[in-house]
């Protein structure tokens, strides 16, 4: 048992204990470059809560930090064959168990020596083929035998085939599987010959109701979406959504005939983590109680840091994002000249397209003490600008969850955002007439509309202070940690009884 729960709290949990094999590419603190990494580290932890004995499958990248490699213990290897010519690949077990998670951490040098977990899809494709398969051999390995297996994204899309297809009348063949789509735009796309080889499965799988794509190439994400027992998406309103042409990206005919097994459970944060009231990495530490005077501490902080002019009485609108089409950035860029009054200032965090990078730091320099583009991926700065903002935008084309505006609504952070995916799902429109709702929402996918919501929130903050900030504390108040959606996932594995 990997929990270190004590015999009277587990007695009082859930029962019966399920246990539970998490298998995906990314995890903080490993290893993070996105929303799938904070959802492979917290909803574990969650889980543990809910009963569940909890083991974490992922690579053993170079880049994850050598203070963890360093606590990390062999615990065995072995070959396994993997390849259509019958070429065998060494797999290298590493666990480290940290706080009741057991993470075993699958070690091939030729796979995972890279900088970064994502490369290209040359090289990417055969490393999540040989991962997916060998997270099973793995689980076999140890003598772990799950209820469950729950994989995530196309990287670990052929887990479930892998099952069907090689692992039957073995141990972990009678495990049923969860695949999870965190954003169905990367789906594992590459010619047929390629999956082929580095798969080596049987050749009825490239049909069109698996593996096959416009006939020439294979798709790793869709054969996993027909063999997995369940399909979960991170919000109810995606998991409408993906079955529609236009969010579907080509696999929303797929996803209306399994719809049956599909279902949307919407993420959480780590509220340990996201604590404004603890949080070491801001200029002031607040509760709902302090949080309209500490924020302006916040902010004065922040303004000095990024040399924006000091003024604590200007309003500063955040953006934390991967800068990709995604994130609604050209509706952003359309609006900025607009949102520039001398009394509000625009802070940006993000990497990506070198379209939206340039254009950020075009801004800054038009717009110096007004606006401030920085170009990184910086955890402490994002603490300080999720503290620092009145307000915070996420304008997306589309959404599978977005973990931004539950962190921001943490940090009494007024979110503006699309009415797409879980946006939708997590934001109340503010409602003038009732004084209710958490953040400024606007529906199609048009600047003018989300200039509209922006200054809807200009007018709300800068004439109507009292409301503004009793919305500031509901945010605050809202429940958006892991536990609703924890009991959601307990409640779907005891549906998949092995
Ligand atoms: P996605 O997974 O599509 O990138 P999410 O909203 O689900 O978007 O998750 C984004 C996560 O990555 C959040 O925790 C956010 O704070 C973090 N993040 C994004 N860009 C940066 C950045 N440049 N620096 C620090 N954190 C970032």
């Amino acid at each position: 048992m990997s929990t270190e729960t004590t015999g009277a709290a587990q007695a009082a949990m859930p029962q019966p204990r399920r246990s539970v094999a998490f298998i995906g590419s990314e995890c903080y603190p490993f290893v993070k470059t996105g929303g799938l990494g904070d959802v492979m580290y917290a909803l574990p932890k969650a889980l543990i809560a809910q009963n569940c004995d909890v083991k974490v499958i992922l690579p053993r990248y170079k880049c994850i930090p050598q203070k963890y490699q360093e606590k990390m213990v062999y615990r065995g290897s072995f070959m396994m064959d993997l390849c259509a010519d019958g070429k065998s690949y060494y797999v290298g077990i590493m666990e480290y168990v940290w706080d009741g998670v057991v993470y075993d951490f699958i070690d091939n040098d030729e796979f995972f020596s890279w900088g970064n977990p994502y490369t290209n899809l040359v090289d990417d494709i055969p490393k999540f083929c040989y991962f997916s398969k060998a997270a099973l051999a793995v689980l076999n390995y140890l003598d772990w035998v799950p209820d469950i297996i729950h994989c995530h994204d196309w990287q670990a899309a052929l887990v479930p085939v892998f099952q069907q297809a090689m692992f039957q009348g073995t141990p972990v063949g009678g495990a049923k599987s969860i695949l999870t789509i965190h954003n169905l735009r990367f789906q594992g796309i590459y010619n047929n010959e390629t999956i082929k080889y580095w798969t080596n499965l049987p050749d009825a799988l490239f049909d069109y109701a698996v593996l096959q794509q416009k006939w020439v190439d294979s798709n790793m994400l869709k054969a996993g979406l027909s063999y997995a027992s369940m399909i979960t998406t991170v919000s109810s309103t995606y998991a409408e959504e993906i079955q529609t042409p236009f969010y579907g990206e080509g696999l929303d005919a797929h996803l209306r005939f399994h719809s049956r097994k599909l279902r949307g459970i919407v993420n959480g944060i780590d509220t340990t983590l996201w604590d404004p009231q603890t949080d070491k990495l801001l200029a002031a530490n607040y509760g709902t109680k302090n949080a309209v005077k500490q924020k302006r501490a916040n902010k004065l902080a922040l303004q000095k840091a990024l040399g924006l002019d000091e003024d604590p009485d200007k309003m500063v609108i955040g953006l934390i994002s991967r800068l990709t089409d995604q994130k609604g950035l050209d509706l952003v860029n359309a609006i900025i000249p607009s949102l520039i009054d001398g009394n509000t200032q625009v802070v940006v965090l993000g990497t990506g397209d070198a379209i939206y990078e340039d254009s950020f730091r075009g801004y800054e320099n038009t717009y110096k003490g007004s606006v401030c583009s920085n170009i990184m991926y910086d955890e402490t700065r994002a603490h300080m600008i999720y503290a620092a903002s009145d307000a915070f935008l996420v304008p997306s084309l589309f959404e599978p969850c977005g973990l931004t505006q539950l962190i921001a609504m943490r940090y009494g952070t007024v979110p503006i955002v699309r009415e797409t995916g879980g946006l939708k799902d997590t934001v109340e429109p503010y409602n003038e007439y009732e004084n209710t709702g958490n953040g400024f929402t606007f529906d199609r996918y048009e600047w003018w509309l989300l200039l509209d919501a922006v200054n809807r929130a200009k007018t709300l903050y800068f004439t109507g202070r009292e409301r503004w900030d009793e919305m500031v504390v509901r945010d605050m108040e809202k429940d958006v940690s892991w536990d609703k959606s924890a009991v959601q996932y307990r409640q779907l594995y005891m549906e998949l009884k092995p």
